[in-house]
């Protein structure tokens, strides 16, 4: 993927509400927020160190078959959301053999820098609830029972 390629975008559809200061995005992100008013636009460009973290080489796990939902897509550079160790990860596909599946467990944008493109549509206070949570209701937040 290219410096310029775009990855995601919320431009033609709702904003995005973040609570700001639990974690809940990318450090480099969260720090270009801080002190942003309604109104500002903005760009940033985000080391892979304040985004995803840098590339661990030997990041590599050796998982069988069984373990992967039916369906997903098991090919070289397939990427797949799988339980791991350390949680719910995003996966990349290397190697696919006979009964066992090589991942990659590199987030997909490790050793990235990341470009933003930021408007700022609206600063509110977070309300208790979502402190107690850690992250935004509403519009653009997490929508739960
Ligand atoms: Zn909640």
């Amino acid at each position: 993927m290219g410096a310029d390629s775009e990855w995601e975008s919320s431009f033609d559809g709702e904003p995005i509400a973040v609570l700001i200061g639990h974690g809940n995005i990318i450090p480099g992100l969260e720090s270009a927020l801080k002190g942003r008013v309604a109104g500002d636009t903005f760009e940033v460009v985000i080391a892979a160190a304040d985004a995803y973290g840098d590339r661990q080489e030997g990041a590599i796990q050796r998982i069988a078959k069984k373990h992967f939902p039916p369906g997903t897509p098991l090919r070289a550079g397939a990427q797949t959301r799988i339980m791991t160790r350390f949680g719910a990860r995003v996966v990349t596909v290397r190697k696919v053999g006979l009964t066992t599946v090589d991942v990659d467990l590199n987030h997909p944008l490790a050793g990235q820098s990341l470009a933003f493109r930021i408007q700022i549509v609206e600063v509110r206070a977070a309300t208790d609830e979502e402190i107690a949570h850690r992250h935004a209701h509403g519009a653009g937040g997490q929508a739960h029972g």
